[in-house]
């Protein structure tokens, strides 16, 4: 295995480090599926003799494995696996005082804006909100700003931020970068390289990638930083559990392939939706005319299977949402099956309306999460609701 002194793998290809298990913590008949070791609570051999495992919302064997294989995907230290992807954000948030600003990209998952506004708001932050992707955070720096937060591309817009920049700029006035990674996944993007300081996952997207297990992820390459939240996520105690764990880990295994897929069939139907009368915007990042194009580019390997776009009428929507069959209408992404999100009603219904219209997330706005399956299929069912009905 690649590093044995360290707590993560280096010296293997992404693809080979969704495969591995942890040596200090292999189980002694060698099996290749890592076990659930589904125990509340492990036995101390004598005083002061733990086995490394005291209390499962402390460490847990199956749930080690899994923050090792993410913190290597993500070339960090350390990496924190909780129940869910809000439940790691909310972590994150644990770490700024009363009185403290953050400054948050104004176009996010619904629920970390609602997280923000509700719960962080109450508990004494203040946030400024803008267009990362435009540069203009460089205007918004406080004395007092301790973070700046991000998703890049951003859901559902799809916005891209350089994020070498940002780091940049945000470490000269003392400002951590959290980049929430769930959109690209650590196949298609290390914001760790990139200068950010946090990665935040939702693990239920494409890390999990079958649509049946919530989980969340933290992941940090300083000691003083990881020290902090270790000490947050054992006493606030949103730890995931041994079986979600090991979902999580056989998913990875396999995140290669699908996302090569996906994003194969991701380009296709973007082309397809562009070439559609009825279609009038397609938001995907790997069209060369996105705003984006360049800086993914420059700072990922891939563009990912999420696209939006935007069709001519709120009718055409409800037609669409109403007799997809191949398609799932459902939120959510990053499984095997496609899905069709309506972000208005569902991912972002609590957003402030004047902020949907300013990100332009509008009655006529679609998100598509790509999955596996056949892309002359998935085009097919596309093409099929398309048009309304004379
Ligand atoms: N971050 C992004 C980009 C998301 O899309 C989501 C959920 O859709 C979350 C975070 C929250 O994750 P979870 O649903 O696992 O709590």
């Amino acid at each position: 295995m690649g590093n044995e002194s360290g707590a993560t793998i280096t010296g293997y290809s992404v693809e080979t480090i969704c495969q591995l298990n942890d040596k200090r913590i292999a189980d002694q008949w060698g099996a290749l599926s890592f076990p659930i070791y589904q125990s509340a609570t492990f036995a101390h051999r004598g005083l002061g003799e733990s086995t490394g495992f005291d209390y499962t919302r402390a460490q847990n064997p199956t749930r080690q494995q899994l923050e090792y294989v993410v913190a290597s995907l993500e070339h960090g230290t350390d990496c924190m696996a909780f129940a869910s992807g809000m439940a790691a954000i909310a972590t994150v948030m644990e770490l700024f005082s009363p009185g403290d600003h953050l400054i948050v990209d104004a176009d996010l998952y619904g629920g970390s804006i609602r997280l923000f506004n509700e719960i962080g708001k109450k508990n004494g932050l203040t946030f400024t909100t803008g267009d990362l992707s435009s540069g203009d955070y460089r205007f918004n720096f406080q004395n007092n700003t301790k973070a700046v937060y991000l998703e890049t591309p951003t859901n559902p817009m799809m916005n891209v931020t350089d994020i070498r920049e940002l780091a940049e700029e945000a470490h000269k006035r003392d400002a951590l970068v959290i980049v929430d990674n769930t959109f690209l996944s650590p196949y298609f993007q290390n914001p760790l390289d990139l200068g950010a300081d946090i990665v935040i996952h939702s693990g239920t997207k494409f890390l999990g990638g079958h649509h049946d297990t919530i989980g969340g992820f933290v992941v940090v390459k300083d000691k003083e930083l990881d020290e902090r939240l270790r000490y947050i996520y054992k006493t606030t105690g949103a730890g995931l559990s041994p079986f979600d764990s090991f979902l999580i880990l056989r998913g990875i295994r396999t995140l290669s392939v699908r996302l090569d897929r996906a994003q194969e069939n991701a380009i296709k139907i973007a082309e397809y939706l562009k070439s559609n009368p009825h279609v009038t915007k397609v938001i995907y990042p790997g069209l060369p005319e996105h705003p984006g194009y360049k800086i993914m580019k420059k700072q990922a390997r891939g563009f990912g299977a999420m696209l939006t776009f935007e069709v001519e009428s709120k009718e055409l929507v409800e037609h669409i949402l109403r007799n997809v069959e191949l398609i799932y209408f459902a939120e959510s992404l990053g499984g095997t099956e496609t899905l069709i999100t309506y972000p208005i009603t569902q991912t972002h219904a609590e957003v402030p309306k004047d902020l949907l219209k300013k990100n332009g997330i509008n009655d006529r706005v679609l998100r598509l999460s790509v999955g596996i399956e056949g892309a002359e299929d998935l085009i097919a069912d596309l093409d099929r609701v398309l048009t309304l009905p004379l």
